[in-house]
């Protein structure tokens, strides 16, 4: 079953109640990039990938599209039962740009699942649940707002809230970890990510200010070096996200100690035949991790939920998805959406959702 056409599309989303608001961004509408990938036999799997703008990561939308355009010609006639030969394929045509190989990783798993009758998440080693755990994120705010959040959230069944500090002074990131503890409590889990916005000097206050509060510190510095240089002296398990920019990058904090676990994207580690090794990475060295994407719709939403049904319970930190805030669904049927704190595992064969392709327009460019 090889690759007879692909066809890459651009979308804009809103955000809803806008801006979203962290440390390194604030956005109002993400464009996010959409591939349809049609096999030899008539079989039509989609893919997806959506940088949260363009100071996140290293990647951006345009630069996915371009990325997209350099390999797709290359790729017509690749087999799509053969995840491996498919990925050294993207490498052969083109070096990096993992965020946006992994669109064409995710169509192949779509694809390969209908052709089978079975859903990703089989693919990837079998569901361990069909009602995979969520986490909201904050966005940055005063502390009776986040804290009024957290309230929210806890009430709705959110089992993990992240707290997102950061860009400002730190008395005030401290205000607000400490408002929600005293207005949550126990009653979810926290996580207070800064985004790679903290000096080593304040996130060394941050740790020893809070020093009676659980939660995890993900993502506080730029680089791995600072946080390498003042990890013995936190008083919180420490989180890398930004910074687990591919497998060797994990394999080395994991090596070195640097870190408790990781906030993992889906599309930045290169698709879901990466993330199903980084969780079995993960796995053997009890690291818990979370599967999330940095932003974008259905597809990228459903990639997300098949991974993390597959996650060992015990070291599953939820899956962030942007549907909260997001209008409607790619799907209007099988659209995924967060209840009580939960996503259900779609029940169709490969993502189980099927967008509108209305929505998306013509094509910008189609190749086969
Ligand atoms: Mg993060």
């Amino acid at each position: 079953m090889k690759i007879a056409e692909l066809h890459i599309y651009s979308h804009d989303m809103p955000v809803k109640n806008g801006p979203y608001t962290i440390a390194s961004s604030t956005v109002y509408s993400l464009d996010t990039t959409l591939v349809k990938v049609v096999a030899d036999n008539g079989l039509v799997g989609w893919g997806e990938t959506c940088p949260v703008g363009t100071t996140y990561q290293p990647h951006h939308s345009k630069g996915a599209v371009a990325a997209l355009h350099e390999m797709a010609q290359g790729l017509i006639g690749t087999d799509l039962l053969k995840p491996v030969m498919l990925r050294r394929n993207m490498d052969s045509l083109l070096n990096g740009h993992r965020y946006a190989k992994a669109a064409i990783d995710i169509a192949g798993y779509d694809i390969m699942g209908k052709q089978f009758g079975v859903r990703v998440a089989d693919l990837l080693g079998g569901a361990v649940t069909e009602r995979v755990p969520s986490y909201y994120a904050s966005g940055i705010g005063e502390p009776d707002d986040i804290a009024r959040i957290a309230e929210e959230k806890a009430a709705e069944g959110f089992p993990r809230l992240q707290i997102k500090i950061g860009g400002r002074d730190v008395a005030i990131d401290i205000a607000v970890v400490r408002k929600v503890w005293e207005r949550v409590g126990g009653r979810l889990r926290l996580a207070v990510d800064a985004n790679r916005s903290l000096t080593t000097r304040d996130t060394l206050r941050l740790s020893r200010e809070c020093l009676d509060i659980p939660f995890i510190l993900e993502q506080p510095c730029n680089t791995i070096e600072e946080i390498k240089a003042i990890r013995g002296q936190l008083h919180h398990a420490v989180f890398l996200d930004e910074n687990g920019e591919d497998l060797a990058t994990v394999i080395r904090a994991i090596g070195d100690g640097v870190c408790d676990g990781f906030g993992m994207k889906v599309t930045r580690i290169g698709g879901l035949h990466a993330m199903a090794t980084f969780r079995d990475i993960c796995e053997a060295r009890s690291m818990p991790h979370t599967c999330d994407d940095a932003w974008g719709g259905d597809i990228i939403a459903a990639a997300c939920t098949h991974i993390g049904a597959t996650v060992q319970p015990r070291l599953n930190e939820g899956v962030w998805l942007a549907q909260p805030y997001i209008e409607g669904n790619f799907d209007p049927e099988n659209g995924i959406k967060i209840e009580g704190g939960h996503i259900k595992l779609p029940t169709g064969p490969g993502l189980g959702v099927v967008p509108d392709e209305g929505l998306f327009g013509a094509p910008v460019a189609s190749f086969g």
